[in-house]
């Protein structure tokens, strides 16, 4: 499928004249960095250390991604007390407490730690706040993995509200001793109202260094609502637990399109969607692979939606490294190999000449 494409002759393969349908793609859409970083280190720690691999709790909030590594040989595991001991365990993107890395070492698991960099800052923030003595209020879905280990690294000093209307009945020790975090999936306008009414009530409120929610998920926002104000139907392809999949729903249904739509993938989309609808935007969570995305395009252009105009409101280029435990074995890999070929080359020099073709 080419953007920017044109049904030659006007007809989709039901025979529907296709004249004025098109399709607005928003980008950026789709997997950010931690989520492409997760990934790969599930598939990384496969490939050297062999199944099976254990892995805490959901990688990233996407069922197609998650039925793939476990084909690959991931078991997904939601206590460390599943987990064999000596095996290795990955800890998902969504991050967790500090008691989950030490229930593993208790029982000799070796943990790989995919928590996204940009959840981990988070993490730091809180530690910071906490070791101020500052209390922290945490703006988040309660229950949501990343809620549930940004609660864990202040548990004393933190507490949960969901929205603007959990303001009113905080309680809080020393009202000029308050700071806010966020969880990085947010809706942006929505967390504004938030922080708007905690500032409301507390004018000293210590804002966090920098935005908690982050970079790909106020872009996918960005994307969404512009392609929303030109677009009959929204499809957002992405799983029901992804809390950023669920917010482009609703951001694209309060930037006015008739209707917006989650859809796992094709087999989801219901045709009576398409009635009387000219243009439909299509984006995806930022754990929903492109090749999805690429399927929902295809079964569009069938139907006549062969016209694919991307709509561009950010590029993104925020890569991150493997975590470190894999990338310090990575060194130590080199390390071993470079002292083979020392010690080969120092100690038995014909050998070496005779492997030599
Ligand atoms: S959505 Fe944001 S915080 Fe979550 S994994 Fe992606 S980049 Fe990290």
């Amino acid at each position: 499928m080419n953007d920017n494409s044109t049904c030659p002759d006007g007809m989709a393969a039901d025979g529907a004249v296709s004249v004025g349908r098109r399709v607005l793609l928003a980008a950026p859409r789709g997997w950010c960095a931690g989520v492409d970083r997760a990934v790969v280190a599930v598939e990384e720690s496969l490939r050297r250390f062999g199944a099976p691999i254990f892995v805490r709790h959901e990688i990233v909030h996407n069922a197609f991604v998650v039925e793939s590594l476990k084909r690959q040989g991931a078991v997904f595991v939601e206590d460390t007390a599943d987990v064999p001991e000596g095996s290795i365990l990955i800890l998902s993107a969504h991050g967790v407490a500090p008691q989950i890395h030490q229930e593993a070492a208790d029982r000799n698991v070796i943990t790989v730690d995919a928590t996204c960099p940009l959840v981990t800052k988070v993490h730091r923030e809180a530690g910071r706040f906490a070791d101020e003595d500052i209390e922290i209020v945490l703006i988040g879905h309660e229950g949501h993995e990343e809620v549930v280990g940004t609660l864990g690294q202040a548990p004393g000093h933190t507490t949960l509200v969901e929205g603007p209307d959990d303001v009113a009945a905080l309680e809080v020790r020393d009202p000029g001793k308050v700071a806010w975090l966020s969880q990085t999936t947010l809706s942006v306008d929505e967390t504004t109202r938030t922080v708007a009414a905690l500032r409301a009530r507390f004018p000293a409120l210590i804002s966090p260094p920098s935005d908690d929610i982050c970079y790909a998920t106020q872009n996918r926002q960005n994307a969404v609502k512009q392609i929303a104000s030109m677009s009959d139907l929204v499809l957002v392809v992405g799983s029901s637990n992804s809390s950023n999949t669920v917010r482009l729903v609703e951001v694209a249904e309060t930037a006015g399109v008739g209707l917006a739509q989650r859809i796992d993938g094709v087999a989801d989309i219901d045709e009576s969607w398409l009635a009387d609808v000219s243009v439909i935007g299509v984006t995806a969570g930022a754990s929903a692979p492109e090749s999805i995305v690429v399927e929902v395009l295809a079964w569009l252009a069938a139907r006549g939606y062969a016209d694919v105009q991307t709509v561009e409101t950010a590029q993104e280029t925020t890569v991150f490294s493997l975590p470190h435990e894999l990338r310090r074995d990575l060194r130590g890999e080199a390390a071993a190999g470079a002292s083979r070929r020392a010690e080969t080359e120092g100690t038995r020099p014909e050998a070496v000449e005779r492997d030599v073709p």
